[in-house]
């Protein structure tokens, strides 16, 4: 089993676009081995998504799954308000994304922002046009939690990260949005906060 080390914010590779990488670039050892440890490494963290930056490598490329096993400990209402199911892993390369629907607005975590949370307002849908791990076309239309994830994902292989669209003033510990705000509806969240809109 082999762990990478998954850096922190502040580190360079995050803030900066990822290069584009060819079929024949992705079909090499050394990328297959890449894709086969960051699953590893996803799963170990555990994350429902991972992209090369934040493993240091500066290519389009990012790992997603978001198992039944992790939504078990989550309660039925949340994963339907959040419209969380189960996702199979796979593998997205040099992805192009559309976005549609209206906002959905829910805290969300980063495995390079470790230790806090925020909310976050992400379309509700998501259409990507990427290569999967063989390089070959791959059309997914996404709606939901896994809309989410894709966004996510996709930002880290623009330099983006979740600071550049959360709600500032809702930007807290994983430990002190457990102990306080992860029961409340997010709209009275949002009111106690003070965040409008
Ligand atoms: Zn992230």
């Amino acid at each position: 089993m082999m762990r990478l080390k998954i850096v922190q914010a502040g580190e360079p590779v995050l803030r900066r676009q990822a290069n584009v990488i060819s079929p024949e670039e992705l079909r090499s050892a050394e990328i297959q081995q890449l894709i086969a440890w960051m699953r590893e490494t996803m799963r170990d963290a555990p994350g429902v998504g991972l992209a090369a930056p934040q493993v240091g490598v500066s290519i389009q490329l990012a790992v997603i799954e978001d198992r039944a096993e992790l939504q078990g400990l989550i309660a039925p209402e949340k994963l339907a308000e959040r419209g969380r199911r189960p996702v199979p892993f796979h593998v997205i390369v040099n992805p192009r994304m559309e976005l549609d629907g209206p906002p959905a607005v829910f805290f969300e975590g980063c495995l390079s922002v470790a230790g806090f949370s925020a909310i976050v307002p992400r379309a509700l849908r998501a259409h990507v046009e990427c290569l999967n791990e063989r390089g070959e076309p791959l059309s997914i239309h996404a709606e939901g939690w896994y809309a989410r994830i894709l966004q996510h994902e996709i930002d880290h292989l623009h330099g983006k990260l979740y600071l550049d669209h959360m709600h500032s003033r809702s930007f807290m510990t994983v430990e002190n949005l457990n102990r306080h705000w992860s029961e409340l509806p997010i709209a009275e969240v949002k009111e106690r906060l003070g965040i409008g809109g």
